[in-house]
């Protein structure tokens, strides 16, 4: 599916209380939301997410970070989904993000970077079905 991309709100801003507001930003950008939960992922759950950094220095601290609190994961649609949904969230350091984008107004440093979103149509069909059964995705 190339108009879907997914995305998770992480650990950090979901116990600073972003959630709300960060899916109100998701749907004022004209996306739809096709599957969504709130979800706790365990250290495995979460090293097996990121699998592809495992030999990143950072891949501890990351994993760690990802499996401290309880996260919402959904998947997303709309025309251009992954370009337009990587422009909304910002850089992955929220120092080099631009003005309006979450990770501008949510994120507190380059690791605790308050969302998730997919890099290519691949990865967000992978990284969807990480989560949902197709029956939770509509
Ligand atoms: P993204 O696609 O913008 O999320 O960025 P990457 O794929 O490069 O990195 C994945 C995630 O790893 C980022 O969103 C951060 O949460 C985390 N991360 C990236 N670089 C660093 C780093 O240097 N230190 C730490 N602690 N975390 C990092």
């Amino acid at each position: 599916m190339t108009n879907r991309t997914f995305t998770m709100i992480k650990p950090d801003a979901t116990s600073n209380g972003h959630t709300g507001a960060i899916l109100a930003m998701i749907n004022a950008a004209g996306f739809r939301i096709v599957a969504m939960k709130m979800t706790h992922l365990s250290r495995e759950k979460a090293g097996d997410f990121y699998a592809v950094h495992r030999e990143r220095p950072f891949y501890g601290e990351l994993v760690e970070f990802m499996s401290r609190g309880p996260i919402t994961a959904a998947i997303l649609e709309k025309e251009n989904a992954v370009e337009d949904f990587r422009k909304l969230i910002g850089a992955t350091n929220p120092a080099n993000a631009e003005e309006g984008t979450i990770r501008k107004k949510f994120a507190t440093s380059l690791g605790e970077n308050a969302i998730h979103g997919s890099d290519s149509n691949e990865n967000a069909a992978i990284e969807g079905d990480f989560f949902f059964s197709k029956l939770e995705q509509f």
